[in-house]
């Protein structure tokens, strides 16, 4: 007889999962044949750069590297970061106390409230959002306030709509800018206005800054550390994922407060070794480039940028062009659900997008495009939209 295997509570409170219709879809089309083009995933279709490959080759052979790595990440990649960041945005960091290395920089985000919020304690979650920061919260056994982001107000969370109970009773504030789902970008103004709210409140402040490097038309986003007092309060993280097409490598890092940083190496040494000091070295290479590197990739998203856009406006969606990330998110253009648009775009015409509500309640009624398709294939999929009967 095998074992009754139930799934937990924990796992039971996560959201539903509500794309498995469409994964079914997607699997039955694919397996008759049928062309699809996929605007789904925000994976990044361009190769990592070949210095990076070349740097994780050469490393990969020292014996050294073979052994478990240090918790905190290599001191040297941690000096690349704090030299990275004090050229990108003219922030001091210490690498010994505020910097640490992360798998990929999800890991830390699922981690963190494990490491700031005790069961039952509040943090505040925007509605849409990267699914991770609900699940890790869920999983610390904290209770999620949903900060809603609407289009009205350029989807960024007003804080003074926060019931001031709430506010005192939160632990810990989620922010995504650049944003994904939306491609909203927040001022230093509105950052400054966060750091005030989380001295106020005595709230942590975790800020997702994947997306820093991804922008358009000569626009940087600030990062949380620029604004005063920011280090008193919170923590932003980073990935080399979006920035260097490195989404398979795994690694990330988290810089800012180092009390919060403290919890989370504390956690994450009871959980994980670190990360492989190859690919570590190779992340050196990759900030000491930098630019070198990724003014390229940024101009290769903004030309797909303006194609989708511009074959979009020709159907007539209503689109406003992103400062920064690789996402379009798109107002459903027609009476139906974002599930059900996206079941018939992808019934009808072949092509792939993620539902808004995926990423949240607030996200129904959307739909989000990722620019990781070449041009020739993002004018297939307007020439396949345009010849649908549904619009
Ligand atoms: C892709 C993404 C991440 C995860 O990046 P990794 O470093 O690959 O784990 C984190 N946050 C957001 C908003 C993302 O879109």
């Amino acid at each position: 007889m095998s074992l009754r295997i139930e799934r937990t509570k924990r796992l039971a409170s996560l959201p539903p999962y509500l794309f498995a219709e469409l994964e079914r879809t997607k699997k039955e089309m694919r397996a008759s044949g049928q062309d699809l083009i996929d605007l789904g995933v925000g994976d990044p279709d361009l190769p990592t750069p070949a210095p990076i490959i070349e740097k994780l080759c050469q490393a990969a052979k020292k014996p050294q590297n073979h052994r478990y790595p240090s918790y905190q990440g290599l001191l040297s990649f941690r000096q690349a970061i704090a030299n990275w960041y004090l050229s990108k945005f003219r922030v001091e960091l210490d690498p010994e106390a505020e910097i640490l290395t992360l798998i990929g920089s999800k890991e830390g985000l699922a981690h963190l409230p494990l490491a700031l919020i005790n069961p039952g304690e509040i943090a505040l979650v925007p509605d849409p959002a990267y699914p991770v920061y609900k699940a890790g919260v869920i999983f610390a056994g904290g209770r999620v306030v949903s900060l809603p982001l609407l289009e009205e107000n350029h989807f960024l969370p007003r804080l003074e709509e926060i019931e001031k109970k709430t506010a005192q009773e939160a632990k810990l504030l989620f922010l995504n800018y650049p944003n994904n789902p939306t491609g909203a970008v927040a001022s230093e103004s509105f950052l400054s206005g966060i750091v005030e709210f989380a001295q106020e409140h005595n709230v942590a402040v975790c800020h997702d800054f994947a997306y820093s490097q991804i922008a358009y038309d000569g626009y940087q986003a600030p990062s949380l550390l620029q604004i005063k007092e920011a280090k008193e309060v919170g923590v932003e993280f980073h990935s080399l994922s979006k920035t260097f097409n490195m989404t398979g490598w795994r690694i990330g890092f988290v810089v800012g407060n180092r009390k919060i940083i403290q919890n989370l190496r504390e956690l994450k040494t009871n959980v994980d070794s670190g990360v492989f000091q190859a690919i570590q070295e190779a992340g050196i290479e990759a900030l000491r480039m930098d630019e070198e590197l990724t003014t390229s990739i940024k101009e290769i998203y903004q030309t797909r940028r303006n194609c989708l856009i511009r074959g979009l406006r020709e159907l007539g969606w209503r689109v406003d062009a992103p400062k920064a990330s690789f996402y379009l998110w798109l107002r459903v253009p027609i009476p139906c659900s974002s599930l059900d648009f996206a079941q018939k775009l992808m019934r009808d015409c072949g092509v792939v997008v993620t539902p808004g509500v995926g990423f949240g309640r607030c996200g129904e009624g959307y739909i989000r495009m990722s620019l990781t398709v070449d041009e020739k294939r993002m004018k297939e999929a307007i020439e396949r939209i345009k010849a649908a009967s549904f619009l």
